[in-house]
């Protein structure tokens, strides 16, 4: 029985480029883990998109004296190309600007509200006298009143990672123009954690056998030592989703709040999309569906806490708002396998500094593969990790190219010379040849389980591991030695290779799909093993946004050892990967820095 599994996947701020920090972050462990699960037959739809409002977005229009919606349809489209070329297989990638994500959004601010969950408070805000308006949260910095950090955000501190009441910063100063803000009283809705609390403490306990410990204790930790407290969902902010309440002009929906909708509100835009208006259900109506969420660790309160308390508070009033019908509640996620930070070089990565290695600029001098591969094996699944740039160029040198690559090319190559270019025809296979058969055969279990538990360094290491082995078996038998004495030996020889080359290929391919694609072809098969990622405009009543998409294959069930035919017919083999010179190191440290 296949599996329904939504692979939710953080949204990208549209006020900024993607770094590596960013890509093994989130949305990679995303995508291997969602190519595992259409390999092995499972129903997965995987979403996301831009998030295109708030003050991020706002702050950097000021900066750069242009319009919102101007800077987030520049950094939409380098997300949409970027995503593209590191073939991070989206079913839809969209943004939150459309107006299909305001309806859904609006829907869940509506059932929270008929449900009792919200509530209007007045509050005392900063406001910025020098500029005659009120400063959402990111506009304010000071000091944390938990930690003493001097540079937190008025929203979350980055030093101890806690949510803050913006009002009790410390020594607070205006983002825009370092002036002093002061507080003055303004009206909003806020969402009543205290009265959530009961069911977020008990779907987080049905969880935590099975939860990171980070992500553990930065929810359910954190909310035992103390309480949930009422947190304000609207601002006083023209760019975003309008409040839907009367006598509300000139507030949006937090856009905190609303992003994180986007979750649900992506997957029913990819219902439209695909023509099944329906479709969405079978996840979001779906108590069978697990849904992971793939977040960095400083976004683990919003997705652990603040979005399951939104679902659960919506209950089945969002369906009845929503479609008219109000018999389904919403599915919780399943889990959260946030990791925590990538540095660079022994610091902390910096947009501002330039201290940063960025996706699109990396993909013009070196191919996506190598960045998966050095990505994954240095993911920062249960502690900070760093992107060092000689460990890149080893393991580019050492694993990739000499373990694995030259493994399949110098097989195939082998193969196509001496028999004629096909598969060669095997006699009865010998102890040693079964042994490798089954050894690489049985990865298909612990990589598998590697994978469904976001394992993902040791499901990636334990496929080299393999390779690794089915190099030993050929320097034994040593094939190319063996067919000058008998070549029906050798053929036995060369046969057994290939089929665990073939197996190694699938095992690889969530990790490195370009690759594992092109050796699947050289291999001889005319069916390949992912679909097509593509582009589409979609056009609705705000505009026009572009959305990336995935068509899938129609084959499924694919994880599995292989059963390469003899006598099939080879292509001609090319390298899989590129071996890097030495001199690459100091270039790209010397492009480190502000320049
Ligand atoms: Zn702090």
């Amino acid at each position: 029985m296949p599996e329904t599994i939504l692979a939710a996947v953080a949204w990208p701020y549209a006020n900024s480029h993607i770094h590596v920090g960013n890509i093994t972050g989130s949305y990679l462990p995303a995508d291997i883990f969602t190519r595992y699960h259409r390999l092995k037959g499972n129903r997965v739809l995987m979403v996301s998109g831009s998030d295109a409002h708030g003050t991020p977005v706002t702050v950097r229009a000021d900066a750069e004296n242009t319009t919102a919606l101007a800077v987030y349809q520049k950094y939409h489209t380098a997300f949409v190309e970027l995503f593209l070329k590191c073939g991070l297989s989206y079913d839809l990638f969209t943004s939150t600007h459309t107006s299909n994500h305001f309806k859904v959004s609006q829907s869940i601010f509506i059932a929270l509200k008929n449900n009792g969950y919200l509530y209007t408070e007045r509050q005392k805000q900063w406001y910025a006298p020098s500029q005659g308006r009120f400063l959402p949260d990111r506009y304010v910095e000071g000091t944390c009143y938990i930690c003493s950090y001097t540079n937190a955000r008025g929203d979350q501190c980055d030093k101890c990672g806690s949510l803050l009441d913006a009002s009790q910063l410390i020594d607070p100063r205006s983002k825009i123009d370092n002036s002093t803000p002061e507080l003055l009283e303004t009206e909003h809705f806020y969402l009543d954690l205290y009265k959530l609390q009961t069911h977020i403490v008990q779907f987080l306990q049905q969880r935590e056998s099975y939860w990171r410990p980070n992500v553990l204790r930065q929810s359910l930790g954190q909310i035992l030592a103390e309480d949930l407290h009422g947190r304000a969902i609207t601002r006083d902010l023209d760019w975003g989703i309008p409040v839907p309440v009367d006598g509300w002009d000139g507030k949006c929906l937090y856009v905190w709040f609303e992003a994180v909708i986007g979750y649900l509100s992506a997957a029913i835009e990819w219902s439209f999309l695909t023509g099944e208006k329906n479709a969405w259900h079978d996840w979001w109506h779906n108590p069978q569906a697990k849904a992971y969420y793939f977040i960095g660790k400083d976004n683990i309160p919003f997705h652990a806490v603040i979005w399951p308390g939104q679902l659960i508070g919506s209950g089945t009033e969002f369906n009845r708002i929503f479609e008219n019908v109000g018999q389904q509640s919403l599915t919780l996620p399943y889990d959260v396998p946030a990791n925590e930070f990538m540095n660079l070089e022994g610091q902390k990565i910096s947009g501002s500094r330039n201290w940063a290695v960025w996706g699109l600029d990396f993909l013009s001098r070196y191919d996506p593969d190598p960045l998966r591969y050095y990505l994954t094996t240095n993911m920062p699944e249960s502690k900070d990790t760093d992107w060092d740039w000689q460990d890149f160029l080893n393991r580019n040198n050492n694993e990739l190219v000499a373990t694995w690559g030259n493994l399949a090319n110098r097989m195939l190559a082998f193969a196509h010379k001496n028999w004629d270019g096909r598969v060669p025809i095997p006699g009865e296979l010998r102890p040693a040849d079964q042994e490798i058969i089954n050894l690489v055969a049985a990865g298909f279990q612990t990589v598998g389980e590697n994978i469904e538990a976001v394992r993902l360094r040791a499901g990636l290491g334990e496929a080299m591991r393999l390779a690794g082995e089915v190099n030993k078996y050929l320097d034994t038998a040593a094939p190319w030695f063996e067919i000058k004495q008998d070549k029906t030996a050798a053929a036995i020889t060369v046969f057994t290779a290939l089929k665990a080359i073939d197996s190694l290929k699938v095992l690889f391919a969530p990790f490195l799909p370009f690759t594992c694609e092109k050796l699947h072809t050289t291999l001889g098969y005319t069916t390949p093993l992912f679909g097509e990622q593509y582009t589409q405009a979609v056009q609705d009543e705000l505009g026009e946004h572009n959305v990336l998409r995935y068509r899938p294959t129609g084959t499924s069930d694919q994880w599995h050892a292989s059963q390469l035919t003899p006598n099939q017919a080879l292509q001609q083999p090319a390298p899989l990967f590129r071996k890097l010179d030495n001199e690459i190191v100091e270039q790209e440290r010397a492009r480190l820095g502000s320049s």
